[in-house]
């Protein structure tokens, strides 16, 4: 090591890493406990992802149309194109509507209704009566600001119990001994100190990865960095190969448009002034879910009906609406696609195109939170000491395909699960181990080799490239050619890596150094996500190979977990296994859903 760091030690029961929702959500339900706990952020509380959410939040609240929690479950078991697990989605759905009142009581001005109760409007895939239709209106919102809403609330909230915050922490890597998880490092970016947190229980709430492909709508520091712990401590990410692209991403800027948009009655067009999505989703239309109207779309362009000079959008139309009610209930998204597209769209249609929007995939846990892997035979065997919630897990309730307004709720019910479940297994004043002896140094020699970097290629030059490739190679249409040209580019991309240039060596701000060591994070994501695209032979939800049209239960109803070795631009093997899916339900008050065709 070229120099010594100035280490500071600190000891909690519990540390959450990330401060969105699903974070912001645990670390309120350890410290409400009287825990020592302490949340970790490399950006500010409310400046995390989810204050970008736009349409709202899932939950049979029945204010708007009739509904029933076996209603949600139906959807969102179809949504995942069987590949969640259903004892999972049975408890998110049924903690749903509690969550909500949770979230209302905890000051979030929902929109609401004549008669006060919580508005409610229709989301792709949401359905009323097992599936069988009309669309329900179950999501509720905020206006199009639920997720800004959301999270100021819960900052608000957590400040209220006695929880440590880091903010401006860049976390590193975790520390593991004997495979159960004991702390975390992470690096204070203001000052460059090293903090070393002992702790009984570390929560991963680091969100999703979109930042590995060019056009994503989440936000630039979206980089999975929690999932690359995970891949370093030797332990397994799940179904990383669906990823969702949402249909409405403002062409060229990639600004997210939100699904709410169609629940208000917006509807698309192809270059011929048709609404195509009556051909494609006949009962659900705008509303079918989001592989399928993604799909749809790409299909429109490829056969030549898209629209612009290129033919490569399509039109959302909002201008049929009374302008009253777009003020009232999208009034972001108004002042959105007038920044980006230019567009008054009460009055023009808007440019869009299907645009990386959510991670399906993630750190496998079971409902409780609790990270699990394959050990000893039992799929199912826990991470002592290791949690994942929100977008960086995979619980698994979203499958193969995220439904609109399902994240939110996943991040909440979740968040709280995870508070519920250390709360019943540590006691407060357990005494704490002393850590392993070099327990920094897998972090500290990483850093120190990004920091210390003499290579030629600039790792801006090295990301654009990983991102070019992802959105090329690993898109809303796959195949093997593609996938397999895929996988040897990216690997290319991930062997320059090792000539990476590094200019400042400093340690105070030194946004050079961290964006290299998101892009290392990214780049293994990358690889995974590629790699088990390419081994999956089917098409299931998000994930659509076009040699093998078809989703195959016999074979392949089943999670992909991949593990990753070889780090730094040399080596970079991915290694791939199963876990089943759980086929049966939490409790005997849900019938488990039979996998049936998919039709919207
Ligand atoms: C534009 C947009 C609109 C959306 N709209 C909706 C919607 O209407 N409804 C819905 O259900 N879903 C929606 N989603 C999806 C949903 O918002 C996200 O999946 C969810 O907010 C993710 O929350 P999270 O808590 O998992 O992580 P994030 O909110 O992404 O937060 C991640 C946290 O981890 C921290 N972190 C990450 N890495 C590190 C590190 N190395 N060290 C320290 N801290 C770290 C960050 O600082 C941050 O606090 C939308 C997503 C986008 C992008």
């Amino acid at each position: 090591m070229s120099e010594a760091y100035k280490i500071i030690d600190h000891t909690y029961d519990a540390v959450v890493v990330g401060a969105g929702g699903s974070g912001l959500r645990a670390t309120m339900g350890i410290a409400e406990t009287g825990l020592k706990t302490a949340c970790i952020t490399k950006v500010f509380p409310t400046r995390s992802h989810t204050v970008a959410a736009q349409g709202g939040i899932a939950a049979s609240l029945g204010n708007n149309s009739p509904d029933h929690w076996t209603w949600h479950m139906f959807d969102t078991v179809k949504g995942s194109d069987w590949l969640g697990d259903q004892d999972a989605i049975e408890y998110m759905v049924r903690e749903a509507p509690a969550a909500v009142y949770e979230l209302e009581h905890a000051g979030v001005p929902f929109s609401r209704n004549e008669n006060g109760t919580i508005y409610q409007r229709p989301f792709g895939g949401h359905m009323q009566n097992m599936g069988e239709g009309p669309p329900v209106q179950r999501t509720a919102a905020a206006a199009d600001r639920t997720g800004h809403a959301m999270l100021h609330a819960l900052y608000q909230q957590s400040l209220k119990y006695d929880a440590d915050f880091y903010i401006e922490y860049f976390a590193l890597d975790l520390i593991m001994e004997d495979g159960v998880c004991r702390g975390v490092i992470a690096l204070c970016m203001d000052d460059g100190s090293i903090h070393r947190f002992r702790a009984h229980n570390v929560v991963l709430a680091t969100g999703g990865y979109g930042r590995t492909y060019y056009s994503a709508t989440s936000a630039h520091t979206c980089t999975g960095d929690g999932n690359a712990m995970v891949l370093r401590a030797g332990l397994p990410l799940q179904d990383m190969e669906f990823v969702q692209f949402h249909p409405t991403g403002i062409y060229g800027a990639g600004v997210l448009i939100t699904e709410g948009a169609r629940g208000e009655g917006g509807y698309l067009t192809n270059s011929e002034g048709e609404r195509f999505m009556e051909r494609y989703a006949p009962s659900a239309k705008d509303l079918a879910s989001r592989d399928v109207v993604s799909r749809s779309m790409a299909l429109e362009m490829r056969e030549g009906r898209g629209v612009g000079k290129n033919g490569d959008h399509i039109w959302l139309h909002l201008d049929h609406i009374d302008p009253k009610v777009l003020a009232e209930r999208l009034p972001g998204i108004t002042e959105t696609g007038k920044i980006f597209a230019g567009v008054d769209l009460t009055r023009q249609p808007l440019p869009v195109t299907p645009t990386v929007h959510y991670n399906m995939g993630g750190i496998p846990t079971n409902y409780h939170g609790e990270v699990v892997h394959l050990k000893d035979g039992n799929p199912d065997a826990v991470v002592p000491g290791l949690f994942a919630v929100g977008e960086a897990a995979c619980v698994s309730v979203h499958g193969a395909n995220r439904l609109g307004s399902n994240s939110l709720i996943d991040l909440v019910v979740f968040g709280r699960a995870t508070g519920l479940r250390i709360k019943d297994t540590l006691k407060p004043n357990t005494p704490h181990q002393p850590l392993p002896k070099g327990s920094e140094e897998l972090s500290l020699a990483r850093l120190d080799r990004f920091r210390n970097a003499t290579g030629t290629i600039p790792t801006a030059e090295i990301r654009v490239e990983m991102q070019r490739t992802m959105q090329k190679n690993c898109a809303v249409f796959r195949d093997n050619e593609l996938l397999t040209e895929g996988v040897a580019q990216i690997k290319a991309t991930y062997a320059k890596l090792a000539d990476v240039a590094v200019k400042d060596r400093s340690l105070i701000w030194n946004t050079d150094l961290v964006e290299t060591l998101e892009l290392d994070n990214l780049l293994a994501q990358a690889m995974v996500t590629m790699q088990s695209a390419e081994n999956r032979k089917e098409s299931r939800g998000a994930h659509v190979n076009e040699d093998h049209p078809d989703r195959d239960d016999a074979n392949w109803m089943k999670h992909t977990t991949a593990t990753f070795t070889g780090w730094g631009g040399v080596g970079g093997k991915v290694e791939i296994g199963y876990r089943p899916v759980h086929d049966y339900t939490l409790t005997e008050e849900a019938e488990y859903i039979k996998p049936k065709k998919r039709v919207y």
